[in-house]
């Protein structure tokens, strides 16, 4: 689940990170109010503010999503232009509000799960504010990697190191401490990625006005691990719907597991492995499974329906097979969830279906008498369903 900038600089500056202050606007005349507080303060050297969109994508600068301003009118018209934008498809609803920097040098910092390894990896790089992807083609000896130590995470001596190669020059020892500070959010929040770009050495004034340079966080991105949120019912509160996937929030609905894949036979299985059995027997007769899909134990039949609609929405699908095996879940529940799915459904596909174990001879008679195509062995349900996707496709 990714997280908007303002949310993710709200788990840096807990985590103890230099991050810039901030206020999050919904309206124009909320950024105007914010504006006349940051460019009344003495401390905000550039007397600007700064605007930027919260949408769940990179590249907002270019996208016109960050902009500058210098008056209180000023602030209030790029806020409601702004928030007019759709960048990438998404709508802005909100914008972020602070002082604006004066940006020195912009560094990049992130730490990612490097599956590999199987370790948390740290990526810096003096060329920073711009996208990482980029300098790893274009100058990839510019870019550093480090990998966290998974009992030490990362000592002083590796954050020195680190910052050392990174090349963050009088900033090492901030530069140091951010990097110790972010493996420290990765694991607080169970996160998938930290990223930081840029992260920025900035020109303020002491107060005496001589000027002094500082490193912050002015951007942060974190995507934190779907299967850890369960760990932290705080931060569901952070989901923002416009960037989901409306399969993936149906499925999360119901309780499914939900993964499309490309082929045109829609599964729908209960557990894991005989989920993947079945999409090795689809494989072997010939076919290709459209999803993998994971109904469940115990499954009443909202919870097949609702399966059916996700398998339905693909419109690659030209037949489903359905495969359960009654245990806790009752081979009658999901006859019924499969009639009263098929009822609702708009798009007709052949159906197969093969239901044993617990109520299976009730689910045979419902199943008959509602005329889907039934199958008592798992090779004779796959023979079938590529069938009908071929003869349906012809
Ligand atoms: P992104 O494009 O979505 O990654 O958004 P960023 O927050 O990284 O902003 C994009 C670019 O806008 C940065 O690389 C900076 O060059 C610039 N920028 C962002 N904040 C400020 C600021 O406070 N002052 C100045 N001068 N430039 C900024
Ligand atoms: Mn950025």
């Amino acid at each position: 689940m990714k997280i908007h900038e303002a949310d993710a600089k709200s788990l840096l500056v807990a985590q103890g990170l230099p991050v810039p202050a901030w206020e999050v606007a919904r309206t124009p005349t909320q950024a105007r109010a914010a504006a006349v507080r940051f460019l009344a303060d003495p401390d905000n050297a550039t007397r600007k503010v700064v605007i930027k969109a919260q949408v769940l994508v990179g590249g907002r600068g270019k996208a016109g999503g960050v902009k500058l301003a210098a008056t209180a009118d000023e602030a209030e018209d790029v806020a409601s232009e702004i928030l007019a934008l759709e960048i990438k498809g998404l709508p802005v609803r909100r914008v972020l509000v602070g002082p604006a920097a004066e940006i020195v040098k912009e560094y990049y910092l992130s730490v990612v799960l490097d599956r590999a390894t199987k370790r948390l990896m740290f990526i810096g790089s003096a060329e920073g504010g711009v996208e990482i992807e980029q300098v790893a083609v274009d100058n990839p000896d510019a870019i550093v990697y480090e990998h966290a130590d998974p009992l030490l995470g990362l000592p002083d001596y590796a954050a020195r190191e680190l910052a050392f190669k990174i090349g963050f020059g009088a900033h090492w020892k901030a530069g140091a401490a951010i990097a110790k500070g972010l493996l420290r959010t990765m694991l607080a929040y169970d996160a998938d990625l930290v990223e930081i770009n840029p992260l920025a050495v900035i020109s303020e004034h002491n107060a005496d006005g001589t000027p002094v340079e500082r490193l912050v966080c002015l951007d942060a991105k974190i995507t934190l691990d779907d299967s850890a949120l369960p760990r932290h019912p705080d931060l569901e509160a952070l989901r923002d719907m416009d960037a989901e996937d409306p399969t993936d929030v149906e499925a999360r609905r119901y309780d499914l597991t939900f993964i499309k894949l490309e082929g045109d036979i829609g599964c729908m299985v209960n557990g894991a492995g005989l989920a993947m059995t079945t999409m090795d027997l689809v494989n072997r007769a010939g076919g290709q499974p459209a999803n993998f899909l994971d109904i469940g134990g115990g499954a009443k039949a909202d919870r097949v329906a609702a399966a059916m609609r996700l398998i339905l929405e693909d419109p690659n699908v030209k037949a489903i097979l359905v495969n359960i095996f009654g245990g806790i879940t009752r081979g009658d529940e999901v006859a019924k969830g499969l009639i009263e799915a098929r009822a609702q459904q708009v798009r007709d596909v052949p159906m197969v279906v093969r239901i044993v174990g617990t109520n299976a001879t009730e689910a045979a008679e419902l199943l008959e008498a509602a005329r889907f195509v039934t199958a008592s062995s798992l090779d004779e349900a796959a023979a079938k369903a590529v069938a009908a996707a071929k003869g349906a496709a012809a």
